[in-house]
């Protein structure tokens, strides 16, 4: 039996990987659970898989969740540190699904134990690569990849023969707006971005994909997993999502992996490997789907992709910058009061007005990461047309 800890399960990605687990009660138990303030949620999964505690990151929530677990005997925490203590206790394998650099801590503490770690939570990688891998090194742990390309370029990547990998290919599906010009995706609204054409995703990567700024996310998480410079990583417009990524190599051999747009996919993977589980994701009808199609990303369109490539070849704080501004510009985003458009200028002006500097310590990545965040909050909209 391996015993499992899920950081952020009530999430699309923590939903998704409960639903396997409670598929598998023989080959898995559970030692925590996560979840920001959704108490009823978490509650509820708790009842189910029974984890040994539960925490919330919301101290408001710690009341609520108490009284929803009296007579349990299940532990109850919350704030910060609750979350790091989750991480800390001893399951064999670790689920890290919260989104954005909230989830950086908790990760690195699962990491710290030397443990397999599940890694959907791809901002932990752009703020922290070099001290994230560094960990993973040093304390001996399996880092897997759950995100759908990197968990692709895993199951076909050849470690020992990296030199002749030419270039990795991450498949992007170009979001709800990729046929849109730029002039009509100055009025789009929070519930058009979210409303992705393939994928069911949490609100924050939702809007990543539709400004494409996700596949620059991804960009420097391959970077970091598969220890390949930024050239060596193309981005290839697909809009099927059935290709999830690609592998070049040195002798003009092409491998892929393929499958249905479900993360239950490469949940499965991750929490089954070294063997394969059953998963009970839609299974692929090739037949059915007809045709494949593909196009190069347009980078006028889609500055983000842009803004990553960069934040990537500068390196230092750079890309640190570039993931707490999107943070916070997709929040603001969100809440109605910047553009669409508007996104990935805030990102691009945080990125021009924080000074460079290199980054050696998990603290070096919080300053950075909270000066960008205030200085991402204090720019301005540009002058628009009211909607
Ligand atoms: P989500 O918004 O649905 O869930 C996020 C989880 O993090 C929830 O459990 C939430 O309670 C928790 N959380 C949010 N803010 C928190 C905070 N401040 N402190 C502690 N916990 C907090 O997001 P998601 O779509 O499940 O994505 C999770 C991560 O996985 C992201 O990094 C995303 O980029 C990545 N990912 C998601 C998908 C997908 O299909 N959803 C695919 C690939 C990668
Ligand atoms: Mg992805």
């Amino acid at each position: 039996m391996r015993s499992v800890t899920i950081l952020g399960s009530t999430g699309s990605i923590g939903r998704s990987t409960v639903d396997l687990l409670l598929r598998n009660p023989d080959r898995f138990r559970v030692e925590a659970l996560t979840g920001n303030a959704n108490v009823s949620l978490l509650a509820e999964q708790a009842r189910l898989l029974r984890p040994k505690m539960v925490a919330v990151a919301d101290e408001k929530s710690h009341k609520p969740l108490v009284e929803a677990m009296a007579g349990t005997g299940i532990l109850v925490a919350s704030g910060a540190a609750a979350l790091v203590e989750a991480a800390e206790r001893p399951a064999d394998w670790v689920m890290a699904s919260i989104v954005g650099a909230a989830g950086l801590e908790p990760t690195l503490a699962a990491i710290r134990r030397g443990c397999v770690v599940g890694l959907a939570n791809k901002e932990t990688l752009v703020c922290a690569g070099d001290l994230v891998m560094g960990e993973v090194a040093r304390c001996g742990t399996t880092l897997l990849p759950v995100d759908s390309e990197h968990s692709a370029i895993f199951q076909v990547f050849d470690f020992d023969q990296i030199d002749k990998v030419e270039k990795i290919i991450l498949t992007a599906s170009g979001g709800p707006f990729r046929g849109r010009d730029r002039a009509a995706m100055a009025s789009v609204t929070p519930a058009e971005a979210v409303a992705h054409p393939n994928w069911s995703m949490g609100a924050k990567i939702s809007v990543d994909s539709a400004t494409m700024m996700n596949k620059g996310l991804e960009l420097i998480e391959a970077h970091h997993l598969f220890r390949l410079p930024e050239d060596r990583i193309d981005i290839l417009v697909h809009p099927q999502s059935v290709i999830h990524s690609m592998v070049a190599h040195v002798d003009g051999s092409v491998l892929a992996q393929l499958g249905s747009p479900d993360m239950r996919t490469p949940i499965a993977f991750a929490l089954g490997w070294p063997t394969r589980m059953p998963a009970p994701a839609p299974r692929l009808d090739l037949a059915a789907i007809g045709s494949l199609t593909f196009e190069a990303p347009d980078p006028v369109r889609f500055p983000a992709l842009r803004l990553a490539r960069e934040a990537l070849q500068r390196g230092g704080a750079a890309p640190t910058i570039l993931n707490a501004a999107n943070e916070v510009a997709v929040q603001r985003f969100l809440s109605s009061e910047i553009g669409f458009l508007e996104i990935a200028d805030v990102v691009e002006r945080t990125l021009d007005v924080m000074p460079a500097r290199t980054i050696d310590t998990l603290e070096d990545v919080l300053d950075v990461d909270a000066m960008a965040r205030r200085v991402a909050a204090g720019q301005k909209p540009a002058n628009r047309p009211a909607r």
